[in-house]
């Protein structure tokens, strides 16, 4: 790929595994940089950030502090300007179309140019080598269908990753036990070094395995997850079935690798692809350090269409701890789900998506849920129907609800299955309101 593409992800791993050794300081100076160079480009090149041009000269001393004079991206401004946000230099034709899942309503289309992918995908590379994992080892991958692939583009895809990129593609839509089984026998025959996933579908692979007390003919290194929040119970049950540990990496389709796990357990953030700011959930003013709050992402390598202040959707906390790794890259502090997992009572107060999902883990026969909050008044629990389903579970998890929650009608769902987004993933808790 390298010699015929002219891919230049190795070129930007090694630049990548340099500055990781850089000091605190030397980081931040050269994230400012990027930061410095991307908003001068888009004040001249962007139509979008035209008015803004009158930011030079702060853009020129305090990029980070111009930064804030620029208007917060949500997905419908993306959306409505579309073609303003494209760069007048971008070379079009190059331009790779590209769009949301769509988990949270419509999905949202954007440009992206191949090298801001490799730059993700190097970046992706960087964390893994934190764990001894590197280009060209074998790899699993238990993942949604891409999206809009028809039938014979899938095939090639496939062919694609099994022989360029040594990695095999496991669809994670039909998950029934007769079919885990299959697959655990395909990964067994091609050995990989280590898996690839949604934390939803590499939970059921665990409780399979678990169940049936099978473990992987070959020791892995890691399960790594991706795009989905990891709770800790999910984390225990596979890293003791698949008897690794499991890697969290956070990313977004839209806003590129923004963070990754090390051996020490902390999320580092990757200054060199993402500037991240935190705002207050309601007025999106920024938050002070530490304080929970939407992710707003500045992707610093995407030229061809910026998006300065983009709004992710993530609800996240930053921290300015050091990490006995060593590594000076600053730190994530929690990890909050999606800004509609988070529920609001009655009288205003916020309740992560999280205290449900801890609330389920001290309840042994529940297996599966979900709580969606239609209103400030009414809320709908489904959870995963099987014969060990305990009535006592259940009237534990609707009281805990009223608890939290207040004064709220709550309807109970025993269902057979619980439907996952069109992009297949799993959400246990969802808000149908805006705040
Ligand atoms: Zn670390």
């Amino acid at each position: 790929m390298e010699r015929i593409k002219g891919n230049q992800i190795r070129q930007d791993l090694a630049e990548l595994q340099a500055t990781e050794r850089l000091s605190r300081e030397d980081l931040l100076r050269l994230q400012t940089d990027k930061l410095r160079k991307l908003l001068l480009h888009s004040v001249t090149h962007v139509p979008f950030y035209r008015e803004y041009a009158h930011l030079k000269p702060l853009i020129e001393t305090k990029p980070g502090e111009a930064l804030t004079h620029f208007p917060i991206l949500t997905k419908d401004i993306v959306r409505e300007n579309f073609d303003r946000l494209v760069a007048d230099n971008a070379n079009r034709e190059s331009l790779i179309l590209n769009r949301t899942g769509g988990s949270t309503g419509q999905p949202v289309l954007f440009y992206i140019d191949r090298h801001t992918v490799e730059y993700y995908e190097a970046a992706r590379w960087r964390g893994l080598s934190w764990w001894d994992i590197h280009i060209g080892d074998p790899c699993v991958m238990i993942w949604g269908s891409p999206i809009e692939l028809n039938r014979q583009q899938l095939k090639r895809q496939r062919l694609k990753d099994r022989f360029l990129k040594n990695q095999v593609f496991i669809p994670s839509f039909d998950l029934r036990k007769e079919k885990i089984k299959e697959y655990l026998d395909l990964i067994d025959d091609f050995h990989p070094v280590y898996l690839f996933g949604w934390a939803s579908a590499l939970r059921l692979f665990a409780d399979f395995m678990l169940e049936e007390k099978r473990s992987l003919k070959r020791p892995i290194k890691a399960v790594l997850n991706t795009a989905e929040t990891l709770h800790p119970g999910d984390r225990e049950v596979i890293e003791q079935a698949f008897r690794c540990p499991v890697i969290n990496e956070y990313g977004a389709r839209d806003g590129g690798l923004l963070a990754y796990q090390c051996p020490s357990g902390n999320m580092h953030i990757n200054v060199e692809t993402a500037w991240i700011e935190v705002g207050d959930m309601l007025t999106k003013e920024l938050v002070s350090l530490g304080e929970k709050g939407l992710v707003i992402v500045t992707d610093l390598n995407n030229y061809s269409m910026p998006r300065l202040r983009y709004q992710l959707g993530d609800v996240i906390s930053l921290s300015d701890d050091q990490c006995s790794c060593g590594r000076e890259l600053p730190l994530i502090k929690t990890l909050d789900g999606r800004e509609n997992d988070t529920f609001v009572t009655k009288d205003g107060a916020y309740v992560n998506g999280q205290f449900f999902t801890n609330l389920a883990r001290i309840l042994p026969t529940v297996r599966q849920f979900q709580v969606v909050q239609h209103s400030r008044t009414e809320m709908t629990l489904r959870l995963l129907e099987h014969d060990q389903l305990a009535q006592e579970d259940v009237d534990h998890f609707v009281n805990v609800i009223l608890e939290k929650m207040g004064d709220v009608e709550v309807h109970v769902k025993r269902v057979s299955e619980i439907e996952r987004q069109a992009s297949g993933k799993l959400r246990t808790s969802i808000r149908e309101f805006p705040l």
